[in-house]
């Protein structure tokens, strides 16, 4: 099997959204309830992705950080989760601005992306309707995902990264 470059992928969105816990789940299979919300960390992990072994870097951003933290981040990363919260419309609203920031910062770059709709086992909460999660995507150009870091039956947390890292070896 043929080994590839590694990849380094970031996720961002508004704090409480569930970074943490998606990568968390991406990469132990698990869920855990809490995390310090301002611990920022970075892991590594192999995949094997279409036949192919895939090497990365993750960055859990804490997603409190001043734009130039942000900028820098942004000018580290190949390829963007943003994530928001499908409970919490104003995690929504911040993703344009996110996406914004990262053009401006790789332009005149195509940035890879992937848009996460978390929480998705909260239904009764919801304030985000699929359709509108899939309505941005669209006008982002990307994949979209609604997924649930502590239930995530369908395996849409591990989708959403791979398809990231397939969208990053394309360009
Ligand atoms: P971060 O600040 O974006 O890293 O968010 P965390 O991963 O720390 O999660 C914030 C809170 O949301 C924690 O209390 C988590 O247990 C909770 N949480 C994260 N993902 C989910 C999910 O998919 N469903 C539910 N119900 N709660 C979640
Ligand atoms: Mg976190």
């Amino acid at each position: 099997m043929a080994k590839s470059p590694e990849v380094k992928l970031a996720v961002f969105g508004r704090a409480g959204v569930g970074k943490s816990a998606l990568v968390v789940r991406f990469l132990t299979r698990r869920f855990i309830w809490e995390y310090d919300p301002t611990l920022e960390s970075t892991y590594r992990h192999q995949a094997n992705i279409d036949d192919e072994v895939v090497s990365m870097e993750i960055l859990d951003t804490a997603g409190q950080e001043d734009v130039q933290q942000k900028e820098g981040h942004m000018r580290w990363g190949d390829g963007f989760v943003i994530v928001y919260d499908i409970t919490d419309r104003g995690s929504f609203e911040e993703v344009a601005p996110l996406r914004s920031l990262l053009e401006e910062v790789k332009k005149p770059k195509n940035v890879p992306l992937v848009l996460v709709g978390n929480k998705a086992d909260l239904d009764h909460a919801r304030q985000v309707g699929t359709e509108e999660g899939e309505r941005l995507a669209a006008e982002m150009a990307c994949a979209f995902y609604e997924c649930s870091a502590c239930a995530d039956e369908g395996g849409a947390v591990a989708e959403a990264f791979h398809e990231l890292c397939r969208e990053v070896r394309r360009r």
